[in-house]
């Protein structure tokens, strides 16, 4: 696994937590999610500490793709039917919104900031584009439907949303980290109310933000019934075309295409963690059809939480438990909903209304296809006789012969080949060796 991102980068370096700290905030997680939140609170006078269990940016964040777009997907059109047209405006809005304020910070972090459109086409649904744009127009924002792309091939219809970007993810994260009060190596192990308990040290806040990609708390939220991970797969190329937009397949795991500097990078492969799929062989396929002199420089795997509905959750994390939020079920479009999440959960810690915020309460019904499947899957898991069992909540683990990792298909968890944690929601090492 070989990331572009952390290349050549100089991390900047924090303390570990040892002993008593008080804040008005803590954000747990300290990657985009969390990084965007502190900035925000601190720009707000708010006076925050951020607690991270590695190092800052080294979660899902090192393996984006990093576009900077509000057009997710074909989304509008579903948000429209589920929620209706003022709650879809309001994730729009909050998106273009993000979009600007990324580019307003880009200003004075040095992050390789360029304003692309962002395009989505497909090879053979006109009808589902055309619907997009329409539907795009009527909440206030000039999509343009299109049959003319870069791509080498024709398409049957596209939808084009102009002054969207892309830029440098792991440049932006350590730019905007400097000047924050973070803790490194600090995993937070329990909450209690609002206090914080890592290996060697508390932290005593008023309030807490939860941005630890799956959030780690399960006895409140129903998180790990909400949420479950979808795995995708990148390549960047050397000698293949600049496209002079950034763009996407809207079909169900389709291709995604953008440029970095001489790189083209195409994404794609997509399946739910835990579970067979393409993995690298379709972008490579792709690749190897329409860009065969192009060579590949670099090529990473990386996951996302997806919600039940298509939008993420961000707010309060349960009734529950007062003074604690959430932002998480990003649907692999962490960049812009993360800085719509920092907006938001400043404004509520700080007892302010926020517009955009009824369009992402994490409290909003469960009642999707998308809870049946989870549940169907997580049952189904639970039964299959194995020893190998997720130290989260118990799950079969599954072998990834791909990437030679035992991968949870429930909630997303990865061990390597010995059982030592890769990625959340577990919190520990899980023992696979011995048995079945
Ligand atoms: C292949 C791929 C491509 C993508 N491309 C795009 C794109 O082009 N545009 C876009 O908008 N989005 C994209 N996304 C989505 C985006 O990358 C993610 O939504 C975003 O990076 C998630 O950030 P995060 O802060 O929630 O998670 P992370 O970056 O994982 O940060 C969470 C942090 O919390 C820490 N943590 C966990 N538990 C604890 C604990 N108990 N105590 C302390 N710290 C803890 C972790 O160590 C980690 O650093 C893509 C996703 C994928 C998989």
């Amino acid at each position: 696994m070989d990331f572009l991102w952390p290349k050549g980068l100089t991390p900047p370096n924090f303390p570990t937590l040892r002993g008593e700290v008080e804040t008005e905030v803590l954000v747990i997680g300290g990657g985009m999610a969390g990084i965007l939140c502190a900035l925000q609170l601190q720009e707000a006078g708010i006076s925050c500490v951020l607690a991270e269990g590695k190092r800052i940016g080294g979660g899902i964040t090192k393996g984006t793709t990093a576009v900077l777009t509000a057009q997710h997907d074909t989304l509008y059109q579903d948000l429209v039917k589920r929620f209706g047209a003022e709650k879809a405006r309001l994730y729009l809005n909050a998106n273009l919104q993000a979009v600007e304020r990324l580019r307003t910070l880009s200003q004075r972090i040095p992050c390789d900031f360029e304003e692309r459109p962002s395009v989505m086409y497909s090879l053979r649904d006109r009808p589902l584009l055309e619907r997009e744009a329409e539907t795009v127009r009527s909440l206030g924002f000039e999509a343009e439907f299109t049959t003319e792309t870069s791509l080498p091939f024709p398409v049957a219809g596209a939808v084009r949303y102009p002054g969207m970007a892309q830029f440098h993810p792991m440049k932006f994260l350590y730019g905007a980290a400097r000047g924050l009060h973070i803790y490194e190596n600090t995993f937070i192990q329990t909450l209690d109310g609002t206090t914080a308990y890592s290996e060697h040290g508390r932290i005593r806040a008023q309030k807490v933000i939860i941005t630890t990609h799956y959030p780690f708390l399960n006895s409140r939220g129903l998180y790990f019934m909400k949420l479950y991970q979808q795995r995708s797969y990148v390549i960047a190329l050397e000698n293949a075309p600049d496209l002079g937009c950034t763009i996407e397949d809207a079909a169900e795991n389709g291709i995604y295409l953008r440029n970095y500097q001489g790189l083209l990078l195409i994404g794609g492969g997509d399946h739910r963690t835990g579970k067979p799929g393409g993995g690298f062989a379709v972008p490579r396929a792709f690749a190897r059809r329409y860009f065969p002199n192009a060579k590949e420089k670099y090529a990473w795997a990386n996951q996302d939480c997806v919600s039940l509905d298509g939008a993420p959750y961000i707010g309060a994390y349960s009734a529950g438990l007062p003074n604690v939020y959430v932002a998480s079920g990003f649907n692999l479009w962490g960049m812009t909903t993360s800085m719509a999440a920092a907006g938001i959960l400043a404004d509520l810690v700080s007892g302010r209304k926020n517009p955009f915020a009824p369009a992402f309460r994490p409290n909003r019904s469960a009642l999707t296809g998308q809870l049946f499947v989870n549940m169907g899957t997580t049952l189904l898991d639970f039964v299959t006789p194995t020893t190998k069992r997720c130290s989260h909540l118990g799950c079969a683990l599954k072998w990834n012969p791909e990437e030679h990792s035992w991968d949870c298909p429930c909630h997303g968890s990865r061990f390597d080949e010995h059982g030592k944690l890769i990625d959340n929601p577990a919190g520990k090492d899980s023992h696979v060796e011995a048995g079945l």
